[in-house]
């Protein structure tokens, strides 16, 4: 790629729910991985406050998340083969989608708009839903527009933040 072409960006949300024995606590876990994810070709350009929620319930578990901002000429199948790898190297194994993992890495955001193959979907499709990655988003890139709607970062957390209307139906006056 040129020199004067600005290199595609990607926002990457990290999560961890479980310690690792040489890291340490989840939030630790995400230090160790954005250090991991910074390479030749992906430079680091921004990274959110980790947030990061006290134990609850009976398992006690921690969770934290972020988002880093970096660029990359890596394709999008070659960021998520390198992402994998990365989650790998934290011990996660296949086979653990939704319960406690070390690391998560998925691609949010990409600089190019929209991609969809068999294995990957661009925008992430449950960024709108996720507090836990619109919060760490909006800290970065509250500008950037849902290529799909259109709809700025700031705007869908906004929305998601917006107490439901309350069904009238159901009110008891
Ligand atoms: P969720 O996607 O709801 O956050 P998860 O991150 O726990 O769930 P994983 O087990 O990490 O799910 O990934 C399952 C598969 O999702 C991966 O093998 C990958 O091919 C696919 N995938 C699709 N789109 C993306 C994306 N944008 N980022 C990362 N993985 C993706
Ligand atoms: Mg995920
Ligand atoms: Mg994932």
């Amino acid at each position: 790629m040129s020199n004067d072409m600005p290199l595609p960006l990607y926002a990457i949300g990290l999560g961890s729910n479980r310690r690792h024995a040489r890291h340490g606590d989840p939030r630790a876990v995400l230090l160790a991985a954005l250090a991991a994810l910074e390479s030749a070709d992906v430079e680091p350009v921004d990274v959110s406050p980790i947030i990061a929620s006290e134990p609850i319930g009976p398992s006690r578990r921690r969770y934290a998340n972020a988002v880093a901002l970096v660029a990359s000429e890596l394709s999008p199948p070659a960021m998520l083969e390198r992402l994998q790898a990365i989650e790998a190297s934290f011990g996660r194994r296949i086979g653990q989608r939704w319960s406690a993992r070390t690391l998560d890495l998925d691609i949010l955001l990409w600089s190019g708009g929209a991609w969809s193959d068999g294995s990957l979907t661009i925008p992430h499709p449950a960024i709108e839903q996720r507090a836990f990655v619109l919060g760490p988003l909006r800290a970065i890139v509250p500008k950037w527009q849902h290529p799909l709607h259109g709809h700025s970062i700031r705007q869908l957390a906004a929305r998601l933040a917006r107490p439901k209307p309350v069904d009238q139906g159901a009110s008891p006056h």
